[in-house]
C-alpha cells in the first residue's frame, strides 16, 4: 500500500484498481502514511498558514429539491429567511476586522435572487474591500448570470458536483436536476475565468468505491482550483432522512488522496467534517486540507441554514470563532492566514486585473 501512496505522490493520480485498493484496502498505519505525505506537500506549497474564508450564508430559499439537503423546496419545516445587502455587508465589516480576505457568499437557489441584485452586493462587496476576494456558492445559473456577476467582481464559484455518476446522481436528486447540466455549469465557470471549486459528500447513500473513482477521474479532467468535500450527514426532514452519515475516516483519507493528487489544490477542512468529529477540522489539516471557512452568518439566522442535523452552530461571535479556530490551529502547528488564499496560478490574473 506504501508503494501506491509513493506512486501517487509521484505521478499524481493510479489506475483504478489501485485507487479501488487504496479506498477501500488502507489500514491505520497505511492511512497515516498517507496523511503524511500528504501535509508534507501542502506545507511545502503553503507552509504552515490555513487560509481563511468568512461564510455568509444569505438565503435559506432554495428551488430545488435535492433529497439528501434541509433547506430542499419540500421541506416545509424549515423557516425560511433572506438577508438584506446591508446585513451581508455589515457581516464583510466584521469580518474583515477579524483577518479575513475572502467572503463566501453562500445560499440555495432563491429565486429572488436576480443577477441584478445578486451583481450589485458582490459589486458592493469589491467596492468596501478591494483587497478581498469573493466567492459564490448559489448553484446552477445561466451562463450569461454567470458572466454578469463575473464582471461584477466574483473571483470564485463552488458548485460541487456531487457525484459523476449520471444514474448515482439521478438517485440523489429528483429528475430535473440533471448531472448534464451541473457539468455545463461548471464548464461555463471555468472558461468566464473563476477560480471554480466541484466537490461531493463522501459516504451519500449508494455510493461505492467506483462512484468515487469517477469522482477523482472527473476532478482529473475538470481541474479545479478548489474541491469541497464532507461526510454526508442525514437531516431529519429530508428523505435520506435514515441513512448512515458519511465517515470521518473515509473523508480524511479522501482529503489525503486529493492533495496528493493536486498539490497546489484549495482543499477546506468542511463545517460537516467539524460537526462528525469535535476535532474533524484539525484532523482535516493534517490530513492535507489548507483552507477553513468559520461561520459569518448572523447568529439570528445560522439555525436556520440546517443542511444536516447538528450543524454545528456553536453560539460564538465571529471574533471569538476565529480566535478560537487560530487557537485549535496553533495547537496543531499552523495558524490561520490573514490573505485572499488564491489559488497557484491566480496571484498573477489578479495582480493583472487589479493593473487594468
Ligand atoms: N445551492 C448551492 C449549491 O447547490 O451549490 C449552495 C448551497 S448547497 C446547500 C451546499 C452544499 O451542501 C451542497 O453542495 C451539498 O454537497 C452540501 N450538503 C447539502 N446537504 C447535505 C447533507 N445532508 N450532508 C452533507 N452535506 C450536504
Amino acid at each position: 500500500m506504501r508503494e501506491l501512496i509513493d506512486q501517487l505522490a509521484a505521478e499524481h493520480t493510479l489506475p483504478d484498481r489501485e485507487f479501488a485498493a487504496l479506498l477501500t484496502q488502507a489500514g491505520q498505519g497505511d492511512r497515516e502514511y498517507l496523511f503524511h505525505r500528504a501535509r508534507r506537500v501542502a506545507q511545502g506549497r503553503f507552509g504552515n498558514r490555513v487560509y481563511t474564508r468568512g461564510l455568509i450564508e444569505f438565503t435559506n430559499h432554495c428551488r430545488c429539491d435535492c433529497y439528501y439537503c434541509g433547506i430542499r423546496r419540500s421541506n416545509r419545516q424549515a423557516s425560511r429567511y433572506r438577508l438584506e445587502q446591508e446585513e451581508i455587508l455589515d457581516r464583510c465589516a466584521t469580518g474583515y476586522r477579524l483577518g479575513f480576505r475572502t467572503f463566501v457568499l453562500q445560499g440555495g437557489e432563491d429565486p429572488a435572487v436576480t443577477d441584478r441584485w445578486m451583481a450589485g452586493v458582490v459589486a458592493a462587496i469589491k467596492a468596501a474591500h478591494p483587497d478581498c476576494a469573493v466567492t459564490l456558492s448559489i448553484g446552477e445559473r445561466s451562463g450569461e448570470s454567470y458572466r454578469l456577476l463575473r464582471q461584477a467582481g466574483a473571483d470564485r464559484y463552488l458548485l460541487r458536483h456531487e457525484t459523476a455518476t449520471p444514474a448515482h446522481y439521478a438517485r440523489l436528486h429528483p429528475p430535473a436536476q440533471t448531472l448534464e447540466r451541473r457539468m455545463g455549469c461548471l464548464q461555463s465557470l471555468k472558461e468566464l475565468g473563476y477560480q471554480v471549486g466541484a466537490g461531493f459528500m463522501v459516504g451519500s447513500p449508494w455510493q461505492t468505491a467506483e462512484h468515487l473513482i469517477a469522482d477523482l477521474r472527473f476532478l482529473e479532467q475538470l481541474q479545479p482550483a478548489m474541491v469541497g468535500i464532507g461526510p454526508f450527514i442525514p437531516h431529519r426532514d429530508t428523505p435520506f432522512a435514515r441513512f448512515p452519515a458519511g465517515t470521518l475516516e473515509q473523508t480524511l483519507l479522501l482529503l489525503g488522496i486529493l492533495r496528493l493528487m493536486f498539490p497546489g489544490l484549495l482543499l477546506p477542512a468542511t463545517t460537516a467534517l467539524g460537526t462528525i468529529a469535535p476535532d474533524g477540522r484539525e484532523q482535516g489539516i493534517l490530513a492535507g486540507a489548507n483552507v477553513v471557512m468559520p461561520n459569518l452568518s448572523p447568529q439570528g439566522v445560522r439555525e436556520k441554514y440546517s443542511l444536516y442535523d447538528n450543524k454545528i452552530c456553536t453560539g460564538e461571535e465571529a471574533a471569538e470563532s476565529w480566535e478560537k479556530l487560530d487557537a485549535r490551529m496553533r495547537a496543531i502547528g499552523y495558524q490561520l492566514a490573514v490573505d485572499r488564499g488564491d489559488a497557484p496560478g491566480f496571484e498573477t490574473v489578479r495582480r493583472d486585473m487589479d493593473r487594468s
